[in-house]
């Protein structure tokens, strides 16, 4: 069953007397029930952008987000639509996404008074989380940065969640803790049978735990596949060089040589193909002409 479907999705960002900014150009993915996608690309590449607005946080300028079936509605001044709460979401830096002030078991109880949930206590989900029961009576500032996404997690799932995101839940944290907090948040979405859109700019990691994998660049889906068959040949240019990218200790990863420069600011993207000023395999009809199918956005790949 589909549990998320994001359809030509755009998403700009305005700041009076500066040009548009688009975020996110026309992408389009899915998520079924069970089922792991990452997502996957370069800092600035509109990952997080096209997160917000899955949660309800950012309005589209055209495209639809729909979840089980009904459209996402922006979030407005009005609470929140409680269908929604079945979107959770794990924001990239633990030390801001938890109240430091209330205690973490506190902070598990809101999601589940939102799920209406009277039989699991906030021990039961730091349990789950691999944490000691009785953290739930400390505070955020006693935890490390891998504890505190575990926390983080716990009060996700709290809400009962059918869709889990994760907007770079493992860049802030430390290289042993990463691969650990990836699988936790894999395993913890599949057997409770929901679905999760794991952000990450880190391909090593996705491999890890995605089904299928999305690749996107300069706001847009490049490449969509199994992991497994992406992993063994990737098609488009840019997962090429994504996949050839060299882990460092940060697991920041370093881009190859043929893969010069940084991502082309979104406000002025190149004609064409988006990817053309850095591709290797750059053709005259690249630059011109803008690869618009699947599920390998390049003139390279072409569908007969
Ligand atoms: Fe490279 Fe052309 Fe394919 Fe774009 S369409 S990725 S420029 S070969």
């Amino acid at each position: 069953m589909t549990l998320l479907k994001v359809d030509d999705l755009v998403v700009e960002h305005r700041t009076p007397g500066r040009p548009v900014v688009r975020a996110v150009a026309g992408a389009s993915l899915s998520v079924a029930a069970g089922e792991v996608v990452g997502l996957v690309g370069e800092s600035g590449c509109g990952k997080s952008t096209l997160a917000r607005t899955v949660c309800g946080i950012g309005r589209p300028a055209s495209g639809t987000v729909s979840f089980q079936g009904r459209p996402v509605t922006p979030l407005g001044l009005r609470r929140r639509d409680p269908s929604l709460t079945g979107i959770q979401m794990v924001f990239q830096d633990p030390y801001a996404s938890l109240n430091p002030r209330r205690r973490v078991g506190d902070q598990i109880a809101d999601g589940l008074r939102t799920a209406a949930d009277t039989s699991t206590t906030p021990a039961d989900l730091l349990d789950r989380v691999g944490l000691p029961r009785e953290f739930a009576t400390r505070y955020p500032h006693e935890f490390s940065g891998g504890q505190r996404q575990r926390i983080a997690i716990a009060r996700a799932l709290a809400a009962r969640p059918s869709l889990l995101i994760g907007d770079e839940p493992i860049s802030a944290l430390d290289a042993s803790a990463q691969a650990q907090v990836a699988r936790l948040m894999r395993d913890l979405a599949v057997e409770s049978g929901a679905g999760l859109l794991f952000i990450s700019h880190d391909l090593s990691v996705v491999r890890l735990i995605a089904d299928r994998i999305a690749v996107m660049y300069l706001g847009k889906i490049v490449e969509t596949g199994r992991t497994d068959e992406v992993w063994a040949d990737p098609r488009h240019p840019y997962t090429r060089a994504l996949l050839g990218a060299i882990p460092a200790p940060d697991g920041a990863g370093v881009l190859p040589a043929e893969l010069p420069g940084d991502v082309p600011d979104p406000a002025s993207p190149p004609a064409g193909c988006r990817f053309h000023p850095r591709c290797p395999k750059v053709m005259d009809v690249c630059r011109e002409r803008e690869p618009e199918f699947g599920p390998v956005a390049c003139w390279l790949h072409e569908p007969a």
